[in-house]
């Protein structure tokens, strides 16, 4: 028996179990739990609507281990699926570790009072997995996630040595609203504001937040300004690729996003420092989030596509070589198959993926494991079949800039 538990019933986690729904050979029990039980409850109407499958719900407050722990207990998932917020990775592995069960996440952990992430925090579970014979897959999502599997690929099937690595990430969806974030805007805005890093010839080079930007044309988008920015697979392949002399990643914004994110934090409401209003502590990003649409709300007026991929510059047999491997994903087609647009379900379903090669044995092992140390060939073969087909394509020259 196959049985998941899910926590967190945002966009990404609805997808995750819509899709999992789909595939009831290999998820036979599944488990939605967040922290309001309405979400969960709207979320398990859509699958059943949508699949005819029923789902079982719960509610936790993730943050409170022993809670985690006594649901984990209960439902006896063999695979968690973390799909609430960062903040939330080291409680739900602790309860993991207590009530024995695998775990999976789509994003590393980051606490609330230090706009900072890194995978440090949850390597450090790596023994304690290892003693207990369970296994912690990190960072199972798009980017970070499938951009791994990517690279895997193309060091595994298509280049001896990878010399350059560039990851391009692009939503070209519109939305028609001023400012939106297509994630949980606190992760989003803590994320983009954050200053730029990338890894060149063994050490990491710092810049200003957004301050180099390309341009770069997207297939099936058009061009676009990307931005040159920090992100957590950067972390994760330096430390398994240690052959890359140069990894970067770029990210595509819209001016309208840009100017939106600078007056707001001009005007101090991007900030993360706890303020008094009122005779209340509050802090203006999370405000700011109450403010903004759920982005689970935007897959009804999303239309465009996201193409994410990875360009990498290497040798096989001796000759220089280059090759893009990239994504496509509609985000009315995606809304239409599972009630989320395409930033959502691009995430989701490699969660999904992820779990599956866990529950099938496919993908095992104990300890806390990145992307980038397990084989890519069946996660490859799951993305073309679930939703997210990919192409090769071999480039000219490397990346011009
Ligand atoms: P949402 O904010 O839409 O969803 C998060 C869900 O988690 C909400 O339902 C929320 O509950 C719930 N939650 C928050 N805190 C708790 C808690 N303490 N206990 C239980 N449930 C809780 O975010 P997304 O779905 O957009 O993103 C989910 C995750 O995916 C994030 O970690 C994000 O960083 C990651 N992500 C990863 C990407 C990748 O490619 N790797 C890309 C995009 C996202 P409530 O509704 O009550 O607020």
């Amino acid at each position: 028996m196959s049985r998941v538990l899910v926590i967190g019933a945002g966009g990404v986690g609805s997808v995750a179990v819509h899709k999992m729904a789909m595939d009831a050979a290999v998820f036979s029990h599944i488990t939605l739990a967040s922290r309001r039980i309405e979400k969960c409850e709207a979320v398990a109407a859509s699958v059943r609507q949508r699949t005819g499958v029923t789902i079982a719900t719960a509610e936790v407050d993730a943050d409170d281990v022993r809670a985690t722990t006594a649901l984990i207990a209960a439902v006896q998932p063999r695979v968690v699926v973390n799909l609430a917020l960062p903040y939330q990775d080291l409680s739900i592995m602790e309860a993991c570790l207590e009530a024995g069960a695998s775990y999976l996440d789509t994003a590393n952990y980051e606490p609330r009072d230090q706009a900072k992430f890194e995978y440090g925090w949850q390597w450090a579970f790596h023994e304690r997995f290892e003693a207990a014979g369970l296994m912690a897959l990190l960072g199972c999502g798009f980017d970070p996630g499938v951009t791994s599997v990517f690279t895997g690929h193309i060091r595994k099937h298509l280049l001896d040595r990878i010399d350059r690595l560039d990851i391009l990430d692009c939503n070209g969806g519109d939305n028609g609203l001023p400012f939106a974030t297509n994630f949980n805007p606190e992760i989003n805005i803590r994320e983009v504001t954050a200053p730029s890093r990338h890894w060149e010839d063994g050490a990491w080079v710092e810049g200003p937040a957004l301050g180099r930007k390309q341009v770069f044309d997207f297939e099936q988008v058009g061009p676009r300004n990307i931005y040159l920015m920090y992100h957590e697979e950067l972390e994760s392949l330096v430390r398994y690729y240690p052959e890359i002399k140069r990894i970067r990643f770029w990210m595509t914004f819209g001016d309208s996003y840009l100017k939106h994110l600078e007056v707001l934090g001009n005007v101090g409401l991007t900030r993360i420092e706890p303020i008094m209003f009122e005779g209340r502590q509050i802090v203006p990003l999370q405000f700011l989030k109450a403010l903004l649409p759920e982005p689970s709300s935007l897959g009804a007026v999303t239309r465009g596509k996201t193409n994410i991929g990875v360009i990498a510059s290497g040798e096989k047999n001796g000759e220089p070589k280059t090759f893009y491997v990239r994504n496509i994903c509609d985000h009315e087609a995606a809304y239409a198959e599972t009630g989320s647009q395409a930033v959502s379900y691009t995430t989701g379903v490699p969660a999904m993926i992820g779990a599956a090669l866990m529950l099938s044995g496919r993908w095992h092992g104990a300890g806390v494991f990145n992307m980038e140390q397990l084989d890519p060939d069946p996660f490859m073969d799951r993305l073309n079949q679930r939703g997210l087909p990919w192409q090769v394509q071999e480039l000219a020259s490397p990346l011009d800039f």
